[in-house]
């Protein structure tokens, strides 16, 4: 993380209220100095041996923190959590094989006529299947 990027984080973290501990300026440098989709066991697999006393629970507390100051958002992806840097309304690409996530702007659809006397707030699609590189790795095998 260079100065710049530190600098930036720890504005962001003071501006939403949150102390700027190095442990959470890391783990937002992982999650918000650019687009990314993570699971808390991934930012804590490349943390934990710089910050031994970190644990599994405090990285997905700090990120859920992040997430209800409204800097990230939560993506449920067979099973898996992952946060995403973008906290805008977007839909996402996931690929079956190497679990690659990608956005894609979202694509608003009318409600099914089941839907008429809900109060819907939102809407979200993944799409699932291959991505170019493992469809390519697939078929030169
Ligand atoms: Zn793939
Ligand atoms: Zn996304």
């Amino acid at each position: 993380m260079n100065a710049t990027t530190s600098e930036m984080l720890q504005q962001t973290l003071r501006a939403h209220g949150l102390r700027a501990t190095p442990q959470r300026l890391a783990i937002a440098a992982m999650v918000l100095a650019h687009p990314t989709h993570v699971s808390a066991r991934e930012v804590w697999q490349q943390l934990h041996h710089t910050y031994p006393s970190l644990s599994l629970n405090t990285v997905y507390q700090t990120l859920s923190l992040l997430e209800s100051k409204g800097l990230l958002q939560r993506l449920e992806i067979d099973g898996i959590t992952f946060f995403d840097s973008n906290p805008e309304p977007h839909d996402h690409a996931c690929c079956i094989r190497c679990k690659a996530i990608l956005d894609l702007p979202s694509n608003p659809v009318q409600p099914p006529s089941e839907l008429a006397e809900w109060h819907i707030l939102g809407e979200r699609r993944i799409w699932q299947g291959l991505c170019p590189a493992c469809r390519t790795s697939l078929s030169t095998r």
